[in-house]
């Protein structure tokens, strides 16, 4: 079914109700707003912490409802099932940073592989019949194998990471086997935004490059520039979500622009927006160098294309330009 169509004749008008892990992070906000549109009830867990981090849900919380629980908690999950009675569940709660996942690689097992098998577990307690997501990553081909990356494309993570997301994303498989449930895996490839935290590489840049421009800073220390990623905006890939659960049969799509970017030309784009020889500025700190790299990532998203009918429709150089801007107005501000 086509983004924001209204249901046809005949077609069920119940309220939809969709529960989503992680709607503090940046595609939680972004899909908390897709399913407000669509006219969901949404509501989203949350973690007990010393202060709020509600910030990128901040505008939506007169329309949200928010519970309590935790990935590690299996009766709170339960709970949170319960209150919520969802039609939809979607997964996007982790561990997601991975050179953190080096520092600590226990806990990242625990929240982002363990955690998965958790909130299925609560899920088929409370319901079986909730339609389930589950946010797997293109980090689980690593070492790549072959050459656009497609569902097909055998695994090979290359971080404590990308090997807790391969167990996320079998065992999602699993379940819909075993269970016969409506569980899919979305294998996104990395997906940016002015909401990005800022330790991942596009939001270090532009926040970096704004910094630089308004005189709050003198460098950038940066790692590997020759990586290349398969970089797209957040708010087009949240869609992809939905529409994976929109479906009669489950099943697992890549979900990518199909482009490749060095971080060098991320580097120089920014740079270029507010006009700024990147080479001044830049310093190569050998700290931000990973253990293990995962060197090019590239998908292949023509099942997602044929079968969801989905389509990006940000290009690299407007996300970066619009990354910048968000980071120029937000520390404008500030100063
Ligand atoms: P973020 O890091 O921005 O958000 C992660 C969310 O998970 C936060 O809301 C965080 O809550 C929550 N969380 C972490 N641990 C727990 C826990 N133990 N219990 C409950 N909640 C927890 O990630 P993104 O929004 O960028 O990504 C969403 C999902 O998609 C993640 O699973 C990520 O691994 C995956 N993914 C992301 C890609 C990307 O490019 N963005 C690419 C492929 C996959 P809190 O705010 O309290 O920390
Ligand atoms: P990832 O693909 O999920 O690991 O997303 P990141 O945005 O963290 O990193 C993307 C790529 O940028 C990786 O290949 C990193 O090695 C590379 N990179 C180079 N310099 C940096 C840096 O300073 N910070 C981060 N986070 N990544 C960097």
């Amino acid at each position: 079914m086509p983004i924001n169509c209204a249901p046809a004749q005949g077609e069920s008008t119940l309220a939809k109700r969709a529960l989503i892990t992680g709607i503090t992070g940046q595609d939680g906000s972004y899909l908390a707003e897709l399913l407000l549109s669509e006219g969901y009830d949404v509501y989203g867990v949350v973690r007990r912490a010393s202060t709020e981090n509600y910030e990128r849900i901040e505008h939506l919380r007169g329309q949200i409802t928010l519970l309590q629980a935790d990935l590690l908690d299996q009766s709170s999950l339960v709970q949170a099932i319960r209150e919520s009675n969802p039609t939809e569940l979607y997964n996007l709660a982790a561990q997601s940073f991975v050179p953190t996942s080096w520092a600590q690689p226990v806990l990242t097992a625990e929240f982002t592989a363990i955690g998965v098998t958790k909130v299925l577990e609560a899920m088929r307690a409370v319901n079986p019949e909730i339609r389930f997501y589950q946010a797997s990553s293109s980090e689980m081909y690593g070492k790549v194998l072959e050459v656009p990356q497609s569902e097909d494309t055998p695994f090979y993570p290359r971080s404590p990471y990308g090997v807790a997301k391969v167990y996320g994303h079998y065992i999602t498989v699993n379940y819909r086997e075993s269970y016969n449930l409506h569980a899919s895996s979305g294998i996104l490839f990395n997906h940016e935004s002015p909401r990005r935290g800022l330790e991942f590489v596009t939001r270090k840049v532009t926040d970096g490059v704004s910094r630089i421009k308004l005189g709050l800073a003198t460098e950038l220390r940066m790692g590997n520039l020759d990586s290349q990623r398969d970089w797209g905006f957040a708010g087009d890939y949240v869609k992809a979500m939905w529409l994976m659960l929109q479906q009669d049969t489950p099943d697992d799509y890549v979900v990518a622009t199909g482009e490749t970017h060095t971080v060098k030309e991320l580097v120089q784009l920014a740079f270029d927006r507010v006009g700024l020889d990147w080479e001044k500025y830049v310093v190569i700190d050998p700290r931000f160098i990973r253990p293990a790299e995962v060197d090019l990532l590239i998908g292949q998203p023509a099942k997602a294309n044929k079968v969801l009918g989905w389509v990006p429709e940000t290009s690299f150089q407007t996300l970066v330009n619009m990354m910048v801007d968000a980071d120029m107005d937000r520390l404008s501000a500030r100063k």
